[in-house]
């Protein structure tokens, strides 16, 4: 494994500038790139998981904390109120506050339940300057989010389906957990609500991964303010473990924000809040692929997936409009021109791009293209457009090979 930090500077990913401040990271176009594919990964498996998307803002009162406990549990990672005329607005420490203000800002229903909202949104944490470096300890985070609001018969259920998408994201992503650790309260009275619940929803958690069946280990004091969690590890190029994804479940905030919806009886019966990040914050998860991959990211993540190389000056303009076509398909291409070097040499600076397209004078006459693949493997010149198409499929599917392993010519 590489440093992220130092890898995402040489690759361009991402950087930082005084002016900006410390743990406020920028990205580059090349860092974004990957960003927005991750995001679009979480956004559509969420779709197909039965997911709704909300936007809120990353700004709240101050009494909407004090509800939610944060202002009294969670202080110390909040930024100072800023007071606009007669009120004091925070940035937020969370989003689950304003996830619960919509749930209740419609009568429910049990029909209406699980009700699965979800956000990639803002957040913010007052970190000290000194621990901050990289993407991995920001002031600014952008997290992938959701709140399942139950009854209390579907949160095994609930939280053992939110494991399983953690599951398939790691497959997608090429990223392998350390361990899963169930997250107990500790003895240090920092944390909120009727101790009967902390156990009943410890319970749950413990159900939903004997559900999953995956091994974990118990762990006291690592809990959120507000209820246990299961919290899936992973390790650093410094063998530093983090927690990535994380599912939670919560009696507590639903009380606090009196939620509520009519069961079958007729009643009015208060819901469960399952919370639960399946890539954690896109800052933490994208440090975290760049130390995985060491910068030879799967082609569906690849900043750029095709270089178009011309072997000599004649072929640039077919080279061109192979990767005019390329972009114009979706894929993200650029032409690597003879004036960059050898064609060795522009390769080598290529290296990490999984789809390499060489264009000499036989395969510009013919409207064909060479592949070469990352690995050093070769396929068989064929016309442009069949090969975009196997290009565009594979990364379409999100597969982590590079290519067609039955049709290899190597
Ligand atoms: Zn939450």
């Amino acid at each position: 494994m590489q440093d992220h930090r130092k890898l995402g500077r040489e690759l361009e990913l991402f950087d930082t500038d005084p002016l900006i401040g410390a743990g406020l990271p920028y990205w580059r176009p090349a860092g974004a790139a990957i960003r927005h594919a991750l995001e679009e990964y979480v956004y559509e498996s969420e779709r197909r998981a039965g997911y709704q998307h909300v936007h809120s803002p990353v700004l709240g009162k101050r009494e909407l904390y004090e509800i939610s406990g944060h202002w009294d549990h969670y202080r110390d990672g909040m930024y100072p109120p800023m007071q606009i005329g007669a009120e004091q607005v925070v940035l937020r420490p969370s989003l689950c506050p304003h996830h619960a203000l919509i749930y209740r800002s419609r009568a429910r229903s049990y029909r209406d339940l699980p009700l699965r909202l979800a956000e990639l949104g803002g957040m913010y944490r007052s970190e000290l300057s000194g621990v901050l470096g990289g993407l991995t300890r920001v002031r600014a985070i952008q997290l992938n989010d959701a709140h399942i609001f139950c009854t209390p018969d579907q949160v095994a259920a609930e939280a053992s389906a939110a494991l399983g998408l953690i599951r398939q994201a790691y497959r997608a992503l090429g990223i392998e957990p350390t361990r899963y650790r169930l997250s107990l309260p500790g003895r240090d009275g920092k944390y909120a609500g009727d101790p009967e619940l902390w156990d009943r929803a410890a319970g749950l958690l413990e159900q939903a991964l004997a559900e999953a069946g995956v091994p974990y280990e118990a762990e006291e004091g690592e809990a959120a303010f507000y209820g246990p969690k299961i919290d899936v590890q992973v390790a650093d190029s410094a063998e530093r473990e983090a927690s990535l994804s994380t599912v939670q479940v919560d009696f507590y905030l639903p009380e606090r924000f009196g939620l509520e919806y009519a069961g079958a009886d007729g009643a009015r019966h208060r819901p469960v809040m399952v919370h639960r990040s399946v890539i954690g914050s896109a800052e933490r998860a994208v440090a975290q692929l760049i130390e995985v991959h060491g910068g030879a990211f799967p082609p569906w993540l690849a900043p750029v997936q095709v270089v178009v190389l011309p072997v000599a000056d004649a072929q640039l303009p077919a080279a061109e409009a192979v990767a005019g076509r390329a972009v114009r398909q979706g894929l993200r291409a650029v032409v690597a021109r003879p004036e960059a070097g050898s064609l060795g040499a522009r390769i080598r600076a290529h290296r990490l791009v999984p789809y390499q397209a060489v264009v000499g004078a036989r395969e510009a006459a013919a409207g064909e293209a060479a592949l070469r693949l990352r690995d050093g493997r070769q396929v068989a010149a064929r016309p442009a457009g069949e090969m975009l198409a196997g290009i565009g499929q594979r990364v379409a599917e999100r597969s982590a090979g590079l290519w067609d392993e039955a049709v290899m010519s190597v």
